[in-house]
């Protein structure tokens, strides 16, 4: 009997409309070789996909997956996965959310659900118990945003269904459009709403009863109320408050951004821990435009000078959270990092929606210096609604702004707007003509990489992107951690994703001081776990498809208390592996999803990022001045630690006999 999994996916081919379901058992050692999730996902479609198929071919897989985790009372574990070819950049594409989605899914009895074939008119998959249908979706299709669809759905078929839908980014196939569930969460990156688009599905609609089964729930609660005592327990709250605070305070800016530069800044993890607890990811904008982490103006502007803390702090910490109505938290998790908020006056009135990541925050803020919370508020609910990415969207805006300022774009092509920086008044419209296609935004919806195609092949020189994808508000010109970051950017299998490799395996292997005090900053892989610095990029790299095959939320880490996720995954399938053999097949898994690209024709050169991000030519002021990291040197390294050929990128024979991949073996060498 399968614990911790399922067992089981379902196959939903919807060109068929007689007969589209069909159910499929995986083996245990499949899950061992591949966990669920990403793993599992890649597994499957690496051997079942035809290669080097369009982007809207019917025949490319749409994967919907949970994690191993999932539904077994481990903390953190209820993310969810959208997997498959992506339309916005060629290569393997995938997204992640949070939400309660995830453990209804996998309470359908499905690990994953997989969608091929494309529907000759709109339908919702409905799953309730063991009945599935395919309904139609004509009376949602063009009439409803995303938020509309959940109140649809649930009015027609309950309250404690689950519902992921695209909204109108996905029906127009804007290519930077994702899945939304739970009112405005959204699996955003990589352009899988398009490709759920183009298929015609519009929703799914899911209430699962059967239970995840635990091998050993005796352990599994045990280790889970541990970890509860250990999260609770602040050691220095008083610190933890007074550094979570400061940080965003201008006055003290000059102070937080010299003790960054040099590495002083008391950043502890158990602050970290406060700050996500009380602010939520909007705790850090301040204090990341002033050091160094934001970019600025398109790339190209410097916090302190550009958008100092005086300005960056009406879009961070308070000033966010002052309309907080409701704390939130994703599925059995104790960090609720989000929260929903209301906005009672001013030009855009709103109720119970969801409180903008830093993320959104810096892409409306920092990107084009605007510091109107409000208007940050107002897009990040128009963009939840539509279901398009707001991290792609605001650098498509950002771009915009550059543009007009270089003449590339006028008021003319605008329909009237002045895209000048600082000018908050024009996003709402410009996001509008985008969400609608309409206009400029018709050339905007597929992202900042097609734009500066369309319009001027110079602009390219400042459309941020890693291999199409726009890329997110970290800088890897930062002095703290921006080489891994970089790497990440341009040698991972989906690029241009800051969540794809984190310094997270060092949190995990080491409790000792030593390498505690080495962490700079929770992109740094700097750590000398590992002699070389090629095998700390290969750990990191690959400790992250371990989190996403476990369905665990990467802000389990960094919070001074160790997740035990070897030991939750053990009581939860039986298994007996320790950290190096999970780490093992991680890398199996990031092979195989590295492996695909390179069967699509991917070669290192389509996945580089805009060379502003890369420090040429170097900023000439502020923390991140005269800072050109050697990507491409340490992207060979990463290649070489991982077994694959330093120049091409290409597996090795050896690596793929090593991880026990004969399939991909084939398919690359024949
Ligand atoms: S930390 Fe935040 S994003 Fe992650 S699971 Fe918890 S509430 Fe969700």
């Amino acid at each position: 009997m399968p614990c911790g999994f399922m067992g089981k996916v379902l196959w939903v081919d919807l060109s068929n409309e007689k007969n589209p379901f069909k159910e499929e058992e995986i083996p245990e050692e499949i899950y061992k070789k591949f966990l669920s999730g990403y793993g599992l996902a890649a597994h499957l479609i690496f051997e079942r996909q035809k290669p080097g198929l369009e982007a809207f071919d019917p025949g490319n897989i749409l994967g919907i997956m949970t994690g191993i985790l999932t539904g077994t009372g481990a903390f953190f574990s209820g993310r969810w996965m959208a997997v498959g070819k992506s339309p916005l950049t060629g290569t393997w594409g995938d997204a992640n959310c949070g939400g309660y989605l995830a453990p209804a899914l996998k309470k359908t009895g499905y690990d994953g659900i997989f969608f091929t074939g494309k529907s000759k008119k709109p339908v919702y998959l409905f799953i309730d118990g063991d009945k599935k249908e395919l309904l139609d979706a004509g009376e949602l299709w063009g009439k409803l945003d995303t938020n509309e669809t959940e109140d649809k759905l649930k009015e027609l078929h309950g309250k404690s269904f689950q519902v992921a839908s695209i909204g109108p980014g996905g029906e127009n196939l804007s290519l930077i459009a994702g899945i939304v569930n739970d009112y405005g969460r959204i699996a955003a990156r990589s352009g899988l709403g398009a490709l759920m688009g183009s298929k015609n599905l519009k929703a799914l609609c899911v209430r699962g009863t059967h239970a995840v089964d635990i091998y050993d729930s005796e352990t599994q609660s045990r280790l889970t109320a541990d970890f509860m005592d250990d999260f609770c327990d602040y050691k220095h709250l008083c610190r933890d408050k007074t550094l979570g605070s400061i940080t965003a305070k201008p006055l003290f800016s000059s102070l937080v951004r010299c003790l960054s530069t040099h590495n002083m800044l008391p950043d502890t993890e158990e602050t970290d821990r406060y700050v996500m607890t009380h602010w939520g990811t909007c705790g850090i904008t301040a204090m990341a435009a002033n050091t160094g982490d934001s970019p600025v103006k398109n790339w190209k502007g410097v916090g302190y000078i550009d958008f100092p803390t005086n300005q960056a702090q009406y879009i961070s910490n308070n000033y966010v959270t002052q309309y907080e109505t409701q704390r939130y938290g994703c599925h059995h998790c104790p960090l609720r990092c989000g929260a929903k908020v209301s906005v009672p006056d001013g030009p855009f009135p709103m109720k119970d929606t969801h409180k903008p990541e830093y993320e959104t925050l810096c892409a409306f803020g920092t990107m084009i210096l605007a510091d109107d919370v409000q208007r940050v508020i107002k897009v990040n609910d128009m963009l939840n609604r539509a279901g398009i990415d707001t991290i792609s969207c605001g650098v498509v805006v950002a771009w915009a702004f550059e543009a007009y300022e270089q003449g590339v774009l006028t008021k003319e092509t605008t329909g009237g707007l002045e895209l000048t920086w600082g000018n908050s008044e024009a996003v709402v419209p410009l996001v509008e003509k985008i969400i609608q296609g309409e206009g400029i935004g018709a050339y905007l919806k597929d992202g900042v990489k097609r734009a500066a195609e369309h319009f001027k092949l110079d602009s390219m020189d400042y459309a941020m992107n890693a291999g199409g994808q726009e890329l997110p508000m970290h800088d890897p010109r930062n002095h703290q951690g921006g080489l891994g970051l970089g790497v990440a950017y341009i040698a991972e299998p989906t690029p241009g994703r800051h969540t794809s490799s984190l310094d997270a395996c060092g949190y995990y292997r080491t409790e000792s001081e030593e390498l505690k005090k080495k962490r700079t900053h929770m992109h740094t892989m700097k750590m000398k776990v590992n002699e070389s610095e090629g095998d700390n990029l290969r750990d990191s790299s690959c400790f992250m498809d371990l989190v996403n095959g476990l369905g665990m939320c990467a802000f389990a880490w960094g919070n001074g208390v160790v997740p035990p996720i070897v030991e939750w995954t053990n009581a939860a399938t039986g298994w007996d592996y320790d950290f190096e053999a999970y780490l093992l097949t991680a890398r199996r898994i990031k092979t195989v999803r590295h492996a695909f690209n390179i069967r699509e024709g991917i070669t290192p050169e389509d996945t580089l990022m805009t060379t502003r991000a890369t420090g040429n030519p170097p900023l000439k002021h502020g923390p991140n001045k005269g800072n050109t990291p050697d990507f491409l040197g340490a992207r060979k390294e990463y290649y070489q630690a991982m077994g694959y050929d330093p120049e091409t990128g290409k597996p090795l024979p050896e690596t793929l006999d090593m991880l026990d991949l004969p399939g991909v073996k084939k398919a690359l060498y024949g």
